[in-house]
């Protein structure tokens, strides 16, 4: 059972769920790591392998959205995201698995290597994929393809925001806290005093920055961000906490009644750099130095940002003594079998430029 179901089991009766991913996902110590920037106790969360077809963060949030498609009986979803998005890979991975179909407008971003991967497993899984016409705002050409997805397959579809974040998806990561609580009381870890993780359409960070609240730890969140402060900021957090307290304690009156200015968080943008997807220095140098220390690989545009964030931290002293979490946001888990099924002249032709340089 799901960590925040064990602790208020009425969410058993109000919120379906769509089972797929492996957790708890496991804390490991990085002491190599940590040990090259002052810290005795750094840990990794590895959501890097929260799932059997495809890990990273979304899964999470894709449980709860899923579990409200199949119940409300959904044929199909449309999602959105940047061609590269992990997102939109991870939706249609799993809707494909639930027997789902899936379509996703897309926009264009930077290119590189994991952008050219991302895509050739859409084109593996059949994903329907759509190129945004910046010439038309994004909730018409949602309704056109909605009409067009209930038509083909019966039932309107379900559709999912930017990244999967809703106060319901956000509940993927108020779950998070609670098996982060358990396993401290398992002493797998100490309790953290600070998580560090790349902030991008919010969800994550939200879900934690609730949850861990809620769960009556002391943890304070470092939400650093990758895309710039239209898409995420304090504002839209704050609604988006708020309604993720809204909704928990409609669904279980025994939760308890959390509103933003609760909780214990911090957001920067000190670490995004110049835009979505382009790399920073201090990024790549953080890449190179867990590359180096732990064999870990993570990746420019999220997780490398998050990461630069705490060995600055580290190395000005603030995390001094501190027990110190890194939230791994990427998918670690091999996509090869569906990547080298496809050509990337399976794709719509919006997308070959990508691979045409
Ligand atoms: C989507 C994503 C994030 C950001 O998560 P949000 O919930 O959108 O803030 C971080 N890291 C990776 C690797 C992602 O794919």
């Amino acid at each position: 059972m799901r960590a925040l179901f064990e602790y208020y089991p009425g969410f058993n009766k109000t919120i379906p769920i769509a089972k797929l991913g492996n957790f708890p996902t496991p804390v490991e110590k990085l002491p190599n790591l940590g040990k090259s920037i002052g810290l005795d106790n750094l840990y990794i969360k590895r959501e890097d392998i929260s799932g059997p077809d495809y890990g990273g963060n979304k899964l999470r949030k894709l449980e709860f959205l899923f579990g409200k498609a199949i119940e409300d009986k959904k044929k199909s979803v449309i999602t959105f995201g940047a061609v590269g998005s992990n997102h939109a890979l991870a939706t249609s991975v799993y809707a494909n698995k639930l027997g789902l179909k899936c379509a996703v407008i897309m926009m264009p971003q930077k290119n590189h290597d994991y952008v050219k991967k991302n895509l050739l497993a859409h084109a593996a899984l059949g994903t329907e994929l759509i190129e945004f016409d910046k010439n038309i705002p994004m909730p018409n050409q949602t309704l056109k393809l909605a009409k067009s997805l209930g038509k083909r397959y019966g039932s309107e579809p379900m559709i999912i925001p930017f990244g999967g974040t809703t106060p319901l998806g956000s509940l993927g990561t108020v779950n998070a806290a609670f098996e982060l609580k358990k396993q401290a009381l398992r002493v797998e870890m100490p309790e953290p005093d600070s998580i560090y993780v790349a902030f991008g359409s919010m969800g994550t960070a939200a879900g934690l920055i609730l949850g861990l609240k809620a769960a009556g730890m002391k943890t304070e969140v470092h939400c650093i961000s990758v895309v710039d402060s239209t898409w995420s900021n304090k504002e839209r957090l704050v609604e988006l906490l708020n309604g993720i307290g809204t909704l928990l304690c409609e669904s279980d009156s025994a939760f308890p009644n959390i509103k933003a200015g609760d909780c214990a968080y911090d957001l920067t943008y000190e670490f995004f750099g110049e835009d979505y997807a382009i790399f920073t220095p201090k990024g790549i140098e953080a890449l190179d130095l867990i590359k180096e220390t732990e064999n870990i690989d993570l990746d420019g545009t999220y997780t490398a940002k998050a990461l630069s964030a705490l060995i600055d931290h580290a190395g000005n002293g603030g995390l001094k003594d501190k027990t110190v979490l890194f939230w791994n946001t990427l998918n670690s888990v091999d996509i090869s079998a569906l990547t080298s099924k496809a050509e990337y002249q399976d794709l719509p032709e919006f997308c070959w430029r990508y691979f045409e340089v």
